[in-house]
């Protein structure tokens, strides 16, 4: 048992019962005027939930669904309650006196997919499709819920193993010379999986600017104007924006939407030449960031001639992708140097607004041109890091075997080859998942999930 809205106060809040014993416990404690000596599955019921003493606990609606057409595939029971937290914790005390286990965080989900109602691959879209903080990322997740990319691993599976009895057969039975136009159909057959491998693995990219958001670092120089910049743009998109952990003193980084795309905002400490040991750090630092960015904006005051912080900034980021972001056009623009004429620019007033609608466009626009396909389309399949290193994992297993092949060659090899392949598939739809990446993975989920 255990609540699956969240806690807080609210109109009404739901808990769930799974499991064998879940409509007994409901029946004990249901009181209605309807004749309801036998609950309909999937049926709706109105009436009281009551102590064991018959005393009134919450007028509630209830409904009790019979295994295996539920979220766990057991016998499930769900309570809409008057949502208040004490209301809640009372009826789950009340099932826990009955005989029910308060439920772990993600154990719902996990049964689900113990049970085989769902891979892990949909499983872990659940959480996804949770935090999904942006339309495309939304997406994005309840296709992988819906299987997507568990089909195109059931796919690869199948190959691959058609192909390992093939080989296996051929190992029994040495006696068969193996001539080379059965070691070609072996490549062949490897040759299409990587081949498809590939292909999906190509989507990752966009596929986890889409679920992690793309993060774009503000640089510049201090008094460039990088935090009311950084301010202005989360200006009414502010509501939805969540603070990210592990946030560093020296960087601040917010979350935002435009134009769909979730994106994380990092501003930097501000740049500049100097020989104190603690600012040559904030510098290396800012580094780093720039390297792992999707994105630059290069902040300058537009009204005073750039000076060597500029350009040191400059220096840092230039083999990036670049949005020269000139700012305070509020004030007496002064004219740009040669060496910033190059970059994609826009001219902006963080404190005005002026600018700030072609920012956010210019800044939609590079994303679009950076992921070749802007629709959430079959590029966008693989889009978690689990799944890129087991088809990795996958990939190099099937070329390290295609690369042994040859005449005189130990079959054997191969098929382990193959067999290691199977398993690195295996472990993205769960099948070959070890214990512990299990508890891993369903430990990210929410309570009642
Ligand atoms: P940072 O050090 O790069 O983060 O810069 P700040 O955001 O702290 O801004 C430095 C100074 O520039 C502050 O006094 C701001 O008020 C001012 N400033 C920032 N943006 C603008 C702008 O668009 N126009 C004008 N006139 N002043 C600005």
């Amino acid at each position: 048992v255990s609540p699956v809205t969240p806690a807080g106060e609210g109109g009404v809040a739901v808990l769930r019962l799974s499991g064998a014993l879940a409509k007994a416990l409901l029946v004990k404690n249901f009181r209605s005027s309807a004749k309801t000596a036998e609950f309909e599955s999937h049926r709706l019921y109105h009436g009281q939930l009551v102590d064991a003493r018959g005393t009134q606990v919450d007028e509630v609606m209830a409904v009790f669904m019979r295994a295996p057409r539920t979220y766990t595939r057991e016998d499930v029971v769900e309570i809409s309650c008057h949502g208040g937290s004490l209301m809640v914790r009372k009826i789950v005390d009340l099932f826990v006196e009955g005989g029910a286990r308060i439920a772990k965080p993600g154990e719902f989900t996990l049964r689900a997919f113990l049970n085989g109602r769902i891979d892990l691959s949909q499983a872990e879209a659940v959480v996804d499709l949770i935090s999904a903080r942006s339309e495309a990322a939304g997406k994005v997740a309840l296709r992988q819920l819906g299987g997507a990319l568990s089909k195109k691993i059931f796919l690869y599976r199948d190959n691959l193993s058609d192909l390992l009895a093939l080989v296996e057969a051929s190992i029994d039975f040495p006696e068969e010379e193996l001539d080379l136009p059965v070691l070609d159909g072996f490549r062949g057959s490897v040759r299409g999986v990587v081949a498809r491998i590939d292909s999906l693995l190509e989507g990752f990219d966009s596929g986890r600017a889409l679920r992690e958001g793309l993060s774009v670092l503000i640089l510049g120089r201090p008094n460039a104007g990088k935090s009311s910049l950084l301010n202005a743009l989360l200006g009414e998109s502010r509501a939805i924006v969540t603070p990210i952990a592990g946030t560093t003193r020296d960087t601040i980084e917010e979350s935002l939407v435009l134009g769909g795309f979730p994106i994380r905002l990092i501003d930097t400490a501000g740049i500049r030449e100097t020989n104190d040991i603690i600012e040559a750090e904030g510098v290396r630092r800012a580094q780093d960031k720039i390297s792992e960015a999707d994105l630059v904006l290069l902040v300058v005051d537009g009204s005073r001639p750039l000076d060597g912080d500029d350009y040191l900034a400059l220096k840092l980021c230039r083999d990036h992708r670049v949005l020269l972001v000139i700012n305070k056009n509020d004030l007496l623009p002064t004219p740009l140097e040669r060496e910033f004429f190059s970059l994609p620019q826009v001219r902006v007033s963080a404190h005005s607004g002026q600018g700030l609608e072609a920012l956010r466009a210019a800044v939609v626009k590079l994303f679009l041109s950076a992921s070749s396909d802007a629709e959430v389309g079959e590029s966008t399949l693989l889009s978690d890091r689990r799944h890129r290193e087991a088809l990795w994992r996958c990939r190099e297993a099937l070329v390290r075997g295609e690369e042994g092949l040859g005449p005189g060659c130990a079959l054997e090899v191969f098929a382990l080859e193959l067999r290691e392949g199977l398993e690195a598939l295996g472990g993205i739809t769960g099948e070959t998942t070890p214990d512990e990446i299990l508890g891993k993975i369903f430990s990210r989920f929410c309570v009642g999930k």
